[in-house]
């Protein structure tokens, strides 16, 4: 049979090591999982009551437009109509339906490290990616992206904030990039951290949504909504690009139960912004303790944080993290996600 060569070797995830794999005998079964970003908290019970409703309905298609969801999203960003919301199974297939509808051959430049399903997903749909790599501060490097965008750049990604790094651009540096893109390139901004930038001056991309016909923006309800196993993701985009999204997307790919608990978690913006302020002290605490310890860290805008540590040292608490030789960062670096109190107490024990 022919396949397709350029498949030959795509991964597009790349998983943790298993336990089995571990170095260190902790002596107990029960580690602590701080490998992947997810909330450790689970979803609110108001969406765990949406999720139960919708078990008598499970013999029926979904709503293949997720209609009630898109206006809620829409109405969290003022300015924007249901129209200009797509959703996806997790932000991940918003992403791969957006470079469906990008020209090819061509390219479409990443920062790096970064996301590395950029990688894959550009390639399983017949792109090339060209990575730029972060400055100094770890922060993705503008002037260097601009300059690498070619007449054959379909698309500039801007993961903000940055995975792995945890850093962030605000709005006007962004607003300023895209003014700067030339218009046959798509800026894809992919906020899947947003909710945990403190920065009043880093939010609002719907507005450049709005004012541009090549801004999207991509977010998740997989962290700080704790939804993460119920695939939920969406886009903001323009109306014009948003129609052919639609065209390149797998009907129903959204299921009743996570459309029914991403509008539920949606409905408490209260409860939510709560988690993430509890984040955000927790992630200031396991900092604050990095830094006492003579660690390396970068200082992150998100609910993980890369420090200079090899994952030998937290597994002797029994904390699994993420090596970082695995996301594009040295040998002796990893990238810890904050979990909760208790979770994060055992990580920092590793330290005294
Ligand atoms: C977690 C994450 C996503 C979200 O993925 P989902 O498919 O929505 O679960 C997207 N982009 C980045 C950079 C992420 O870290």
């Amino acid at each position: 049979m022919k396949t397709r060569s350029v498949l030959e070797g795509v991964s597009p995830y790349n998983p943790p090591r298993l336990r089995e794999e571990i170095s260190v005998d902790y002596g107990s079964d029960e580690y602590v999982k701080l490998t992947m970003n997810e909330l450790s908290f689970g979803p609110l019970p108001e969406a765990r009551a949406a999720i139960v409703e919708t078990l008598s309905r499970a013999g029926r298609y979904p709503d293949r437009d997720a209609t009630p969801l898109r206006e809620a999203i829409a109405q969290a960003n003022p300015g924007l109509a249901a129209e200009n919301v797509v959703v996806g199974n997790g932000s991940s297939e918003t992403l791969v339906d957006l470079m469906q509808i990008l020209d090819r051959p061509g390219e479409v430049v990443i920062p790096w490290p970064s996301f590395p399903f950029y990688v894959s997903a550009a390639r399983v749909v017949g792109l090339d990616t060209k990575k730029v790599p972060l400055d100094d501060h770890h922060r993705a490097d503008l002037d260097a992206m601009l300059a690498a965008v070619t007449d054959r750049t379909r698309a500039v990604i801007l993961c903000n904030p940055n995975n792995p790094s945890g850093t962030y651009l605000p709005l006007a540096e962004v607003r300023r990039f895209a003014g700067a893109l030339p218009e046959h390139v798509l800026l894809i901004l992919d906020e899947a951290y947003y909710d945990f930038v403190d920065d009043p001056l880093y939010s609002g991309s719907h507005e450049l949504v709005l004012a541009s016909e090549n801004v999207v923006s991509t977010r998740t309800f997989s962290k700080v909504h704790g939804l993460a196993g119920f695939r939920v993701g969406y886009g903001l985009v323009p109306e014009r690009l948003a129609g052919l999204v639609w065209s390149t997307h797998v009907p129903f790919s959204v299921n009743q139960s996570g459309q029914a608990a991403a509008r539920a978690s949606m409905g408490q913006p209260e409860a939510i912004a709560e988690r993430s302020r509890l984040m955000k002290r927790e992630r200031e605490r396991v900092q604050e303790a990095f830094g006492a310890a003579g660690l390396d860290y970068v200082p992150s805008h998100t609910n993980f944080v890369m420090v200079g540590a090899k994952p030998s040292l937290f597994e002797k608490t029994g904390v699994l993290v993420r090596e970082g030789e695995a996301l594009g960062y040295p040998v002796g670096w990893s990238r810890v996600t904050i979990g909760g109190p208790e979770e994060n107490d055992r990580l920092l024990a590793a330290l005294g």
